[in-house]
């Protein structure tokens, strides 16, 4: 070894004496059987979280269950303007919220796992030990370059019109002796520590990615900056190398924008004489826009935030499942056979991973919701309305609240069925279906009576609620009485022959129940009427027939 180097390295990193192989021994190999997968999740906490990432997040979590692996969380704030700790809460109450529970992971005072700190900004001693081991052996070196210099830099390779970066001839630092390093040092200047790269970039590197498969790019053959010069934490290329090792990461899993950053993390690890973990670079979420499909735009589209999913009133399941079909081509074929299975239990494969785009459709989501929330007896949707309202909806919250027992009839019109009703795709649906049920919001009604004669409806109302409507019927006695009345106003109740022969009819029995519907409801669709007007009771079906009337005049 140089022992100039290893002056450097003291001078640098005067207080770091643990080496790589203490830290090796603090975080020995993990305790598993053959084939466990070790998987992060290694988000830069910002508040905010791309429909992408979740995707990430959902395929460590399955592919290391899969193998009774670990799947761990780790906060990657070496950006630190970025974070702050409401983006830390809104990480941890997101992954709660979907039910997500990493085997090991750090939040507030609480370390959970034996390889942490699980937050990067806490393992800065960790990545110095690194730092100081790759000066000694000539693969880092203090750059001194000013922004300055790094402008005049890009200009000349803009003219010259090569590639840019710090690289070969413009790695201007690189060539500088031991001697003046240590002298730059100390008279003070200021500097950030770059790795030395070996790479040829005419040369072609290739690897494999298990969802991409063989990949071919230039040899990396940039000096990146590895510690930065303010906060002397590491870059997230050298910073997540240091973690994936300590932590025996098996698979990383993450975005493919990281693809062209491959070369240079290989390279990294192969510095230290590390082992590389196996990479799944996940396809961009593409949604369709008129005629043209594209990438799902954090800026255009609502749904590319997890918030949107929660804000809707999305149930959680509902969201996995729409986002465990894009993971897998198999997915919905195998949940349709294992029904009651967890999606925990699906076996994810990388090969059955679109490799050039994974197609997410909000109509799929709505219609996998629906049936979710359809399946939900009254009960239980009225727990989830509940505590959604109580975050994203005060007025149906209050409404709820005030009687529960009213709500959950209401919403148990053609719920607990069989063939039960498919009307409602999320939380915040539930008002539009229900609020005509409630007094104190139909105040304003304005109704739409359509082509039926305005003359004849005051009298059939209050013939209707006078002289048939009790509500002690049953729904046959109902519709009888309804038909009654059908045939009494001069309408017919012969469906077949007034398909046939329209012009022989003023109307039918289907036009005299809208007209009772929309007096009651101002919809021209609704839940089954019969239910509705037995909800309202004989008074409120009086009382709605008059202010119905009175619009009329
Ligand atoms: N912190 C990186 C990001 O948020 C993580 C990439 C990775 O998983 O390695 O994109």
């Amino acid at each position: 070894m140089n022992e100039k180097l290893n002056v450097l390295a003291d001078l640098i990193f005067p207080n770091i004496d643990k080496t790589i192989e203490d830290y090796e021994k603090i975080y020995p190999e993990r305790d598993l059987s053959e084939g466990a997968r070790v998987t992060r999740f290694a988000p830069s906490p910002t508040g905010f979280m791309h429909i992408g990432h979740f995707m990430q997040c959902l395929i460590d979590y399955v592919y290391a269950y899969n193998s009774k692996g670990v799947f761990y969380l780790r906060n990657e704030d070496t950006d630190k303007a970025r974070e702050n700790d409401q983006a830390v809460d809104f990480l941890f109450n997101l992954l709660d919220y979907y039910g997500f529970k990493p085997q090991e992971y750090q939040y507030k005072e609480k370390i959970v796992g034996n390889y942490g700190p699980y937050i990067q900004s806490e393992r800065k001693e960790i990545y110095h030990a690194f730092i100081k081991h790759l000066i000694k052996i000539g693969r880092a070196y203090p750059c001194f370059c000013s922004k300055e210099d790094l402008d005049v830099m890009r200009s000349l390779q803009e003219k010259e019109k090569v590639r840019p970066g710090y690289y070969g001839s413009y790695a201007k630092c690189r060539n500088l002796s031991v001697d003046d390093a240590i002298n730059k040092i100390k008279a003070g200047e200021s500097y950030v520590i770059r790795f030395k790269s070996e790479g040829n970039f005419l040369e072609k590197f290739k690897f494999n990615d298990l969802v991409k498969g063989e990949i071919e790019l230039p040899f990396n053959d940039q000096d990146i900056v590895i510690m930065k010069s303010d906060n002397l934490l590491p870059t997230y290329h050298f910073a997540h190398v240091v973690d994936d090792h300590l932590m025996h990461t098996t698979h990383v899993v993450r975005g493919e924008e990281w693809l062209p950053s491959v070369p240079l993390h290989i390279e990294l690890f192969k510095a230290f004489g590390f082992k590389t973990p196996k990479y799944i670079h996940t396809p961009l979420i593409l949604k369709k826009d008129g005629d043209t499909v594209r990438k799902i735009s954090k800026r255009k589209d609502p749904e590319a935030s997890m918030s949107f999913y929660m804000e809707k009133g999305y149930p959680t399941k509902a969201v996995i499942e729409a986002v465990m079909t894009i993971i897998n081509s198999n997915y919905e074929e195998w949940h349709t056979a294992n029904f009651d299975k967890e999606f925990l239990e699906f076996t994810y494969s990388p090969k059955k991973m679109s490799s050039s785009g994974a197609f997410f459709d909000l109509e799929k989501l709505n219609n996998i919701s629906r049936n979710i929330i359809s399946r939900m007896n009254k009960d239980e949707l009225c727990d989830y309305a509940l505590e959604w309202s109580s975050n994203f909806n005060k007025k149906l919250y209050n409404m709820i609240t005030n009687d529960v027992d009213y709500f959950k009839s209401i919403i148990n019109i053609e719920r607990e069925k069989k063939k039960p009703r498919k009307d409602i795709a999320n939380y915040s649906e539930i008002y539009d279906n229900i609020w005509y049920m409630y007094d104190e919001e139909f105040t304003k009604a304005s109704y739409d009576f359509g082509n039926f004669d305005k003359e004849i409806i005051p009298a059939l109302l209050t013939d209707y609620v006078d002289n048939y409507y009790d509500s002690s019927d049953d729904q046959d006695t109902w519709f009888n009485k309804i038909k009654e009345l059908t045939i009494k106003y001069g309408y017919t109740t012969d469906m077949k022959d007034y398909k046939e022969n329209p012009g022989k009819y003023k109307g039918s029995v289907a036009d005299v129940s809208n007209v009772i519907r929309v007096a009651l409801t101002t919809k021209d669709m609704t839940p089954n009427l019969y239910d509705i007007m037995s909800i309202l009771g004989k008074e409120k079906v009086a009382k709605r027939f008059e202010m119905a009337i009175k619009s009329l005049k």
